[in-house]
């Protein structure tokens, strides 16, 4: 059971679709880990689409509505050629051991770059989502270490498989964590396994002690 979830107001955002691509992708591979907050976008989304139906909301929806809308479905013409259904990659094979992924980031693996290794016992591999914002598998062998660090923006980190800590907590599997300007941390782990994160950033990170703040000009390529 995750410790670290989204903020509520987060998950309601979420539930609107209000959202940047990135943020969304991140918080519904959450809702994949954590019944907790599955259930509540559930019932935020039951709210928002009997506003938008003008459904009652604890009440039966209107039944001549659905049949209109079935005939309509029904009406439409039908599809030329065949879909044929790809095997789809569930996990991440990395240093021999099989990460399992949650459906949500099962379909963006085919987005995803190679990947390559970092200072400290750090692999990445990045997410191309044509879209503003980066979106990052972040995998930490074991005492692998992120350079101490603040953010210019905002970092939200998934812990997919394993465990880390920093300077302000212990993150294990199924972890949502918000980092802000306000925080100044260095993401450890010392899981035997290692640990593999889902991370997605709003701007670069700002380095912020020792050799590691020679990375600043190219911080922007450093988590991409
Ligand atoms: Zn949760």
């Amino acid at each position: 059971m995750a410790r670290f979830h989204p903020e509520p107001e987060h998950l309601l955002q979420f539930a609107q679709g209000s959202l940047a691509l990135s943020e969304s992708l991140i918080i519904a591979a959450h809702c994949d880990m954590c019944t907790r907050c599955q259930q509540i976008v559930h019932q935020h989304t039951s709210i928002l689409s009997a506003e938008i139906f003008d459904f009652p909301v604890t009440g039966e929806p209107d039944p001549a509505r659905f049949d209109s809308m079935f005939e309509h479905i029904t009406q439409l013409p039908p599809l030329k050629g065949k879909i044929a259904p790809t095997p789809a990659q569930t996990s991440i094979e990395l240093d021999g051991k099989r990460f399992p992924l949650p459906l949500t980031l099962q379909r963006i693996l085919c987005k995803t770059g190679s990947w390559s290794g970092l200072v400290g016992k750090l692999w990445q591999a990045p997410v191309d989502l044509d879209t503003t914002g980066l979106a990052t598998f972040i995998y930490m062998g074991r005492g692998g270490t992120v350079p101490e660090h603040t953010h210019r923006g905002t970092e939200y980190t998934l812990v997919l498989d394993g465990e880390f800590c920093d300077e302000l907590n212990r993150y294990r599997t199924g972890d949502f964590i918000s980092m802000s300007h306000e925080h100044i941390h260095s993401p450890h782990s010392d899981s035997l396994d290692g640990c593999l994160v889902f991370s997605v950033l709003d701007q670069p990170l700002h380095f912020t002690s020792g050799l590691a703040r020679l990375l600043n000009p190219f911080s922007h390529l450093f988590f991409r």
